[in-house]
């Protein structure tokens, strides 16, 4: 099933944004020992400033981006610093940091966004659907009471409401606010 969305502003900035096709090779020496200078996680862990990284915060361990390609608006991936594709790759202190980085950004979307629930899962392996079966990250996704009842009236088409400049300016502004607690 095809998903059309029907209100992409980002796709413009993508295009022109350092993360297309012009975008120079990242520098190796920038990334941590067995970092893929082709992984966005990769890069957004190593140089979260530009804003065409997404970063919405990172800690010794975690970096947490918007999805480029949102389900839903307030889509996030909270993801290891560490390039590693298996559960089994991830010490218990990797663990325990990114469920504690998901924690906070459950609470930080919930301060800055009011949604009526939560879809949180992983997908490991392509067929599983992740799209970067290199690089480990939870998928954060708001739900609103009614968003999928919306949808089908579309025909198979989303609406993401916000720019991801815009949705990223309010997370970061809410966390320096209050950072979300574990
Ligand atoms: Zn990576």
């Amino acid at each position: 099933m095809s998903m059309e969305r029907i209100w992409a502003p980002w796709r413009l900035s993508y295009i022109q944004s350092a993360d297309g096709p012009s975008e120079p090779p990242f520098p190796q020496d920038k990334l941590p020992p067995g970092g893929d200078p082709g992984c966005f996680l990769c890069r957004a862990a190593a140089d979260p400033l530009p804003p065409e990284r997404l970063v919405v915060t990172s800690d010794a361990v975690t970096v947490t981006v918007l999805n480029r390609y949102p389900y839903n608006n307030g889509h996030l991936l909270v993801a290891p610093r560490r390039h590693v594709g298996e559960l089994t790759d991830i010490s218990p202190e990797e663990q325990q940091a990114l469920m504690s980085a998901v924690s906070r950004m459950v609470t930080l979307l919930r301060r800055a966004m009011k949604p009526d629930g939560f879809n949180i899962g992983l997908n490991l392996g392509r067929v599983a659907g992740a799209g970067l079966p290199g690089h480990l990250h939870w998928h954060i996704v708001p739900r609103w009471n009614g968003d999928t009842n919306f949808m089908p009236v579309l025909a198979d088409a989303k609406v993401i409401p916000q720019s991801l400049d815009s949705l990223r300016e309010l997370l970061q502004a809410t966390l320096a606010e209050r950072p979300a607690g574990g």
